[in-house]
């Protein structure tokens, strides 16, 4: 292998960065070149690439979203979009291809591989932490922190005015953010999709809260189990208590990688690179049990990254 290619698709999410600066320097580090194409497969497709060196990764380690930026595209869904980026890899010289991205972009990267046969190579990053075969992704440890960084300042305010606040989080379908910073911050409820949740029953335990002198309340909702303004009304109209609602948005997404979202990256960039110099293709790497490991492609997608719901019923428990 000479020379390989690496984007990044889907949303951005913070250690991207430190992944494109472990696959640029572990592969010159073995002789490699490598060529990074901007704007994922977007940029793919319209052949905005550039060849990249030991300083274009420099200084970037700590700074979140991603150099190389990122996009959706619709066309390479199609047969003819992932030709035209396959034409401009040869043109390129690309001869394996390496994708930090979430599900839909592992997708399209198999896709592109049973296409084109081109060696490709995923690595999940993805705040919503939601990928298969891997204990985390890159940029849900930030995230997480991002949102308990919210908690810790919103407690202050909960507790000065003795009310209870909702915090919407990050999560259509996947409730890892609420649930992992629901325990982090101390929520008294957690709202996620995964779990049905009975708003008769979080009115019944804000009640029991505010009778033996609770000062506040926190309740983590993900939006894509219930909105935090719908959450807010139903509980003014079940018990009368006002509540102040906080919908975080993109907040969560940016800022520098944590330690953990950079070893990480590192960590699975490098493997990235390895397993292309193994003459390996359509496989995803991953992180179980502290050990860096990889699966094909189609495992990963077709596969549903199970919760662990423990974590709720702990939740509940430390919030009694
Ligand atoms: P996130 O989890 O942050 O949303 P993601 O990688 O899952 O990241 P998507 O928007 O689902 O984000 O996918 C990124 C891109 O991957 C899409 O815009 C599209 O270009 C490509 N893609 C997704 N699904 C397919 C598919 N089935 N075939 C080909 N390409 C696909």
């Amino acid at each position: 292998m000479q020379r390989i290619g690496i984007l990044t698709s889907g949303g951005d999410a913070s250690g991207m960065n430190s992944a494109i600066r472990a696959v640029v320097r572990k592969a010159i580090y073995h002789g490699i070149e490598v060529v990074g194409i901007n704007r994922g497969y977007s940029g793919f497709i319209d052949g905005d690439m550039q060849s990249m060196n030991l300083g274009s990764v420099a200084d970037i380690i700590h700074r979140g979203g991603t150099i190389l930026r990122t996009a959706r595209s619709r066309e390479f869904a199609t047969s003819e979009g992932k030709t035209k980026a396959y034409k401009n890899a040869v043109q390129a010289g690309i001869q394996g291809l390496i994708v930090i991205g979430g599900d839909g972009s592992f997708r399209g990267a198999a896709d592109f591989y049973e296409q084109h046969q081109l060696p490709v190579i995923g690595v999940p990053g993805t705040i919503d932490n939601d990928i298969f075969g891997t204990d985390y992704s890159i940029g849900f440890d930030t995230a997480v922190n991002n949102v308990v960084d919210a908690i810790n300042k919103i407690r202050d305010t909960a507790t000065s005015h003795e009310r209870t606040f909702i915090i919407e989080v990050m999560g259509r379908d996947c409730g890892a953010i609420a649930l992992t910073a629901g325990l982090a911050g101390g929520a008294e409820s957690i709202i996620i999709p995964e779990v049905p949740f009975d708003i008769k029953e979080i009115c019944a335990k804000l009640m029991r809260g505010v009778k033996r002198g609770k000062l506040h309340s926190m309740i983590v909702v993900a939006e894509g189990a219930a909105g935090g303004l719908k959450v807010g009304q139903d509980i003014k109209t079940l018990t009368g208590t006002d509540t102040k609602v906080t919908i975080l948005g993109h907040l969560q997404r940016g800022g520098s990688p944590t330690v953990l979202d950079r070893v990480l990256a590192a960590r699975m960039g490098a493997k990235a690179v390895e397993l292309l110099m193994d003459g390996q293709a359509n496989k995803a790497v991953g992180m179980h049990c502290e050990k860096i490991v990889s699966y094909e492609l189609e495992t990963v997608f077709k596969n549903k990254k199970e919760l662990n719901i423990d974590i709720l019923e702990l939740a509940k428990i430390l919030s009694i």
